[in-house]
């Protein structure tokens, strides 16, 4: 516990500070995530640091202004596409006790993982996986236009995941990129993409995390008119062809 209470230097520069349950259930889950990696190779950052800052911080850090907004009168639907271990998802269903999060990965034996680890933190009927591509999930009643936060890390390209994310968001909701390096061709490569979609680039924004563990940009999308239903393209096809693809 004395290691927990000593983690100041974390949530200053982050702007926002769990709570002591929030602050254990973030410590169970480095547990877990220890416990998974010993049979399952999930993530290589479970120890010290690199799941503080490299798990935990590099989550949250895009979130800030909705961690510490006002309470809402409906719970917030976020869906985290290309989850691996469970992250940037499982970090924001402990920040967010309210939100209700969808977690995506085409590969089984991650996602069983992911979900046993929900459930030990308590944090089972909060948090539902699917086992499936995120070109089949932009095409599901039960997801398309129905998330009012979408988001992915190392999961592709930025113009691939765009056409991952942009179909899930509700007309309000944004989706947030985590990126680490971040490039004037990478822009014009994305905005190129997004108008296909429907979707504009709202914010880019940059970050040093702690202790220089490197630069990091997260890039908020919004959606402009409703997206075509021809979006997402069939499976593999966003990786093969990204939209806006200069010939
Ligand atoms: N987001 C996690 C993180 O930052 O630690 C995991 C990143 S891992 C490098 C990328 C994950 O995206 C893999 O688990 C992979 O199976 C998943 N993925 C890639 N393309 C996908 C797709 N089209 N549909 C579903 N999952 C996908």
């Amino acid at each position: 516990m004395r290691m927990l209470e000593s983690m100041a230097h974390l949530w200053e520069p982050l702007g926002w500070q769990p709570d002591p349950r929030q602050l254990e259930t973030f410590a169970a889950l480095q547990e877990q995530l220890q416990q998974w990696n010993s049979r399952l190779n999930l993530t290589r950052l479970v120890q010290g640091d690199d799941y503080w800052i490299g798990q935990v911080f590099d989550s949250l850090w895009p979130w800030v202004p909705l961690l510490n907004g006002p309470q809402r009168s409906s719970p917030l639907a976020l869906i985290d596409v290309g989850t691996g271990g469970g992250f940037p998802g499982l970090a924001l269903a402990i920040a967010l006790p309210e939100a209700q999060l969808t977690l995506v990965d085409s590969v089984g034996r991650k996602l069983e993982a992911v979900e046993a680890m929900a459930q030990a933190l308590g944090l089972g009927e909060r948090v539902r996986v699917r086992r499936e591509r995120a070109e089949r999930t932009g095409h599901d009643p039960a997801c398309r236009g129905r998330f009012d936060g979408a988001m992915a890390r190392a999961v592709a390209s930025a113009p691939v995941v765009a056409e991952y994310l942009v179909p899930l968001l509700k007309p309000e909701g944004q989706a947030v990129f985590y990126r680490g390096q971040w490039s004037g061709a990478d822009q014009e490569d994305l905005e190129r993409a997004l108008q296909p979609l429907r979707a504009r680039l709202e914010t880019v924004e940059r970050r040093e995390l702690p202790a220089g563990r490197g630069l990091r940009h997260a890039l908020v999308v919004r959606p402009s008119a409703p997206c075509p239903k021809t979006y997402p393209r069939p499976v593999g096809l966003p990786g093969k062809a990204p939209l806006g693809q200069l010939s």
